[in-house]
């Protein structure tokens, strides 16, 4: 699950992890109200920054960020940006809607470096990850100059120790009360990433400030689904805005679904043979609408949520259900989408490959259905029928 910026923020200052001060706002009132009480506590000539709250990175760039030095123009940034379709190369060319706007005091930056939390799979243990290359896309950083990424992996029996920090900190070229300002809030984030059960947590740029403080200017943080049930706090923070619909439409049935933007539907289960499918879809010169794993015990009304979940997506043209019977009998399964393929009377191309226990017996329930359902034998033969269907039938 993802979560906002102003959301991550307020999290993490909970965990003494330095943060400018900001609101979010819904409306451009509330966002001219908010500006007003942050100048309260600024001194000089107030600044703000308006920021647009999507799930997605790159709004600075996308114009999703802005620093003005009025009340008025707060009121009028927000206004323009409630509501608009922000692009960034993160949500994909159509956009995020703008529902709410963070409202933040404006930082002097010194300088902008990065800094983020991962769960390194092949030590099995927390990396910190650290850059002088702030604001940048650390993929880029990743893929041209890795040299200047420095990591810290952090050994699970003792957890973070203040001279990991401080490594990172003068490996960043921190000096004097900077290295101290930093180690505080590296420690404060590696003890949130570990209470809240985080799976990433990135800032993205980590600042210097010209008073020498350092301060996290942008928070994204990703968190464990499996571990939701005892992050009550967190996950009440979860905006379905944010998310596909079909996907929210999916876990409530307890099926993995993620939709693409190919054109054949699959249905499969087990997520291995979910991706083997994909992939000879592929081979065949074909593109998966979906992934879709039904999971071990698919029933007759999984079976059905699972077909309607796939027909809701206006491009698929096709549909292959590859289902291996091993615990599962496939006499099972094949009443299952007859009685599924009737109920959401089907009007696309449906071809099924069946295997494992009772196979035989599935292909008669098939076959004796009345419906146009392709058989196929294997994998290959399925992936070659329905790419063969949807070509014929467009
Ligand atoms: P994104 O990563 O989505 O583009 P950021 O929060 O990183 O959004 O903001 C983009 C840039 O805007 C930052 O790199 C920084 O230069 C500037 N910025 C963001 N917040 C502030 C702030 N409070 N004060 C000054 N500059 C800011
Ligand atoms: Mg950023």
């Amino acid at each position: 699950m993802n979560i906002h910026e102003y959301q991550a923020k307020q999290l993490l200052s909970e965990f003494g992890v330095a943060v400018p001060n900001g609101k979010v706002a819904y409306t451009a009132p509330e966002a001219e109200a908010v500006a007003k009480d942050l100048a309260k506590d600024m001194d000089g000539d107030p600044v703000w920054v308006v920021k647009s709250q999507i799930h997605a990175g790159g709004r600075g760039k996308g114009g999703g960020v802005k620093v003005v030095t009025s009340i008025e123009d707060v009121r009028d940034t927000a206004n323009q940006m409630l509501g608009m379709q922000l692009i960034t190369h993160q949500t994909g060319p159509e956009g995020k809607e703008v529902k709410r706007v963070y409202i933040e005091e404006g930082c002097d930056i010194a300088r902008e470096l990065y800094l983020s939390l991962v769960i390194d799979r092949s030590t099995s243990a927390i990396t910190l990850m650290a850059s002088t290359e702030g604001g940048m896309d650390i993929e880029e950083v990743a893929a041209k100059t890795p040299e200047k990424i420095l990591k810290v992996t952090i050994d699970p029996a003792t957890g973070m120790l203040p001279f990991h920090a401080r490594q990172l900190a003068f490996g960043l070229g921190l000096e004097g009360k900077q290295v101290n300002s930093a180690v505080k809030l590296m420690l404060g984030l590696y003890t949130a990433f570990n209470a809240l059960d985080a799976s990433l947590l990135e800032i993205n740029p980590l600042v210097v400030t010209k008073a020498g403080q350092v301060i996290a200017l942008d928070a994204k943080m990703n968190f464990d689904d499996n571990a939701l049930f005892r992050q009550k706090n967190v996950s009440e923070l979860r905006d379905e805005d944010e998310e596909d619909p079909a996907e929210l439409e999916a876990a409530k049935h307890d099926l993995n679904y993620i939709k693409l933007d190919g054109s054949i539907g699959c249905m499969v289960n087990g997520a291995g043979l979910a991706m083997a499918t994909m992939d000879i879809i592929k081979l065949f010169g074909g593109s998966p609408a979906n992934f879709l794993d039904v999971g071990g015990g698919a029933t007759k009304e999984r079976v059905t949520e699972a077909f309607k979940l796939i027909l809701s997506d206006p491009n698929v043209e096709g549909i292959l259900v590859n289902i291996f019977g091993g615990i599962m009998r496939c006499d099972v399964i094949a009443e299952g989408v007859v009685a599924a393929a009737r109920e959401v009377s089907l009007n696309v191309p449906l071809v099924v490959r069946l295997e494992g226990t009772n196979v035989e017996l599935g292909k008669k329930i098939l076959a004796e259905s009345g419906l146009p359902i392709v058989s196929a034998d294997d994998l290959g033969d399925a992936a070659h029928k329905i790419v063969q269907e949807v070509k014929e039938a467009s």
